[in-house]
């Protein structure tokens, strides 16, 4: 019997070694899609005087709509609300079944799978060799803070707008915040 993890979507189950997935694409191009996500990220944190307008608590249930879906369709992100998608070569963690933030669990085939599910490459594999491609991939090695399932659903894109805009100081003294996505 298939017990869906924390982070798993009822009726999706994660994609498999061989079918064609964007996520992978996305890990295999990772610099490319590292260096556009920076600039989206300048051109959101560029619209806080519209969210701060429209209100952030209003402007949640649309901006999360569309982030799950663009990033739904791109990296199978599983809006866990704490992005660190810049920090593991765009491979998104959320995506391993036992939702591993610091690296991989020990249990990985010798083919480079997953031990939960044999069919489907080990995300944190995926991780290091989008990384080793990225000019920032030694961030890779940043302790990663335990998952806050308050945020589950939410949109990460508007908390590193208001980090970013309401909150500069923390966040720069925080580089585990900083240029997520
Ligand atoms: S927000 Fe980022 S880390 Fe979280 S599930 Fe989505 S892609 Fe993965």
């Amino acid at each position: 019997m298939h017990t869906p993890a924390a982070f798993e979507p009822a009726g999706k189950r994660p994609p498999i070694a061989g079918s064609w997935r964007l996520r992978f694409f996305a890990v295999r191009h990772a610099p490319a899609f590292a260096r556009f996500y920076a600039m989206f990220e300048r051109a959101l944190v560029s619209l806080h005087p519209v969210f701060r307008a429209v209100g952030y608590e209003r402007a949640e249930r649309p901006v999360a709509f569309v982030e799950k879906a663009i990033k739904g369709a791109l990296f199978d992100c599983r809006m866990c609300g704490q992005c660190i998608l810049s920090s593991t070569g765009m491979s998104c963690p959320m995506n391993c079944p036992k939702g591993m933030r610091n690296g991989p669990c020990g249990g990985v085939r010798q083919d480079g799978h997953c031990e939960v599910n044999a069919a489907m490459p080990c995300v944190w594999v995926q991780a290091w060799e989008g990384s080793r491609q990225m000019p920032e991939g030694v961030r890779i090695a940043e302790i990663q803070p335990p998952v806050d399932h308050r945020l589950k659903g939410l949109s990460s894109w508007l908390r590193i707008v208001r980090e970013k805009r309401e909150r500069p100081a923390a966040t720069s003294a925080k580089p585990n915040t900083a240029a997520k996505h």
